[in-house]
């Protein structure tokens, strides 16, 4: 480590997500035909009507100059107004921040509430930018393993048995990345009461809320425990909902203390968020859900396919997930055996033998804090994910 590095940032290991996904795309650039399932998003275009609004945004003089650092109020009203259609939360535009993306939001959210040697509850799988923020805060990440056996879910039990006088806040997603682990009412009721009697703040990310399938149902946090609502921040963004990774707009929403002291924070690290994808997260926020069906039926498709696929696999175990758009298989009977000539001894060694043998890109658990499992996204086009599925089962044969 370069010894001019602060301690804070050299702690910080890069996005295995994001880090995956480049490596494929460069293997691509050079020629590879790698097929890759490490990105965690959507391979459809913005809806035309969300990327027409951003047209006219750029030629309105308003939106070229600085607008509040908390967001443009006309889009924190369409966020709240969104927030009770979709969630049934009533919130007020006060209580919203529009932030750069749903991670952000997050980062936010950990430097407002989390002071050095706070405890934060987050269950594993966790989505690999959870502990990583709490620790720039200061944090003490407190992991909760879940096990496939048990749908990856975690229990008032649990949480209870992990409660310290340290302990701040839990940080709680349902759709779950990188699980798609779908909470029903009752057991997300069951947690926010714990959390209302225990004082425990819940930091909820319901960035997948759309992305349900079957009889699975989106429950919110604060709709379900109305007693949570003073300790408790949502954390949503436009990113997966409506294809809009690259635009990068996100929200909290938080008790109005809350959201002002993020609002003091963010006016000086970012300012405002581009007004031009601002403009364009408006028109999707207030715009209908039809696209969003549609791209959940082809999602809802292919989870069926990959899962089929990967079922048919000795020694995997991939649950059928109920949301979002990723499958978690456990490949812990694969290890120790012999794969393409080579005894591979963990997911990360798998992944790389399958990258180099299958030209297949998998993100290794190691990086969700679930060593001997892989995360697939299926939002990738059906014969890419036919031909990576197959490319793999043939190696694992
Ligand atoms: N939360 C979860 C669980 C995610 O999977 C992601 C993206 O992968 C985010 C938040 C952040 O989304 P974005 O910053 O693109 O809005």
């Amino acid at each position: 480590m370069d010894a001019a590095l602060s301690a804070r940032v050299g702690q910080i290991s890069e996005s295995p997500t994001l880090a995956i996904s480049a490596k494929a795309k460069r293997l691509r650039g050079a020629g590879i035909d790698v097929i890759g399932f490490g990105a965690g998003e959507p391979d459809f275009a913005t809806p035309a009507h969300i990327v027409d609004a951003a047209r006219r945004a750029c030629d309105d003089p308003a939106m070229h100059h600085y607008t509040p650092a908390g967001g443009l109020p006309e889009l924190r009203e369409a966020i709240a107004r969104k927030t009770a259609r979709d969630s049934g939360f009533d919130v007020a535009p006060e209580h919203v921040m529009v932030t750069n993306g749903g991670k952000h939001a997050l980062f936010n959210v950990f430097q407002a509430l989390v002071d050095p040697g706070d405890e934060v509850l987050v269950p594993a799988p966790f989505w690999v930018s959870y502990p990583e923020q709490v620790r720039l805060a200061g944090g003490h990440v407190v992991p909760l393993p879940t096990t496939s056996a048990d749908g990856y879910r975690v229990t008032p039990g649990q949480l209870e048995a992990a409660r310290t006088s340290r302990t701040k806040a839990l940080v709680f997603v349902s759709p779950s990345n990188p699980t798609g682990t779908v909470y029903t009412p009752a057991e997300v009721r069951a947690i926010g009461r714990w959390a209302a009697d225990t004082g425990v703040w819940v930091i909820t990310d319901e960035i997948y809320e759309h992305l349900v399938y079957d009889d699975a149902t989106f429950t919110s946090l604060p709709v379900e425990v109305r007693g949570l609502r003073s300790r408790c921040v949502v954390v949503n963004g436009v990113a997966k909902t409506y294809a809009m990774t690259g635009w990068r707009v996100g929200w909290s929403i938080a008790p109005v203390d809350v959201t002002a002291a993020i609002g003091r924070l963010q006016s000086h690290l970012t300012s405002n968020v581009c007004n031009i994808a601002q403009r364009a997260a408006l028109a999707a926020v207030e715009g209908p859900l039809d696209d969003v069906a549609g791209m959940r039926r082809t999602y809802d498709r292919r989870r069926h396919r990959v899962h089929e696929m990967f079922s048919a696999i000795d020694g995997v175990r991939c649950p059928l997930p109920g949301g979002a758009f990723y499958v978690f298989p456990d490949v812990r009977q694969r290890l120790e055996r012999p794969v393409a000539g080579r005894t591979v001894s963990s997911s990360l060694e798998l992944c790389a033998v399958l990258l180099e043998e299958a030209k297949v890109a998998l993100v290794p658990g190691e990086g969700f804090g679930a060593p001997g499992h892989v995360r697939l996204s299926y939002a990738l086009a059906d014969e890419e994910l036919e031909e990576g599925v197959s490319r793999i089962a043939a190696v694992l044969q």
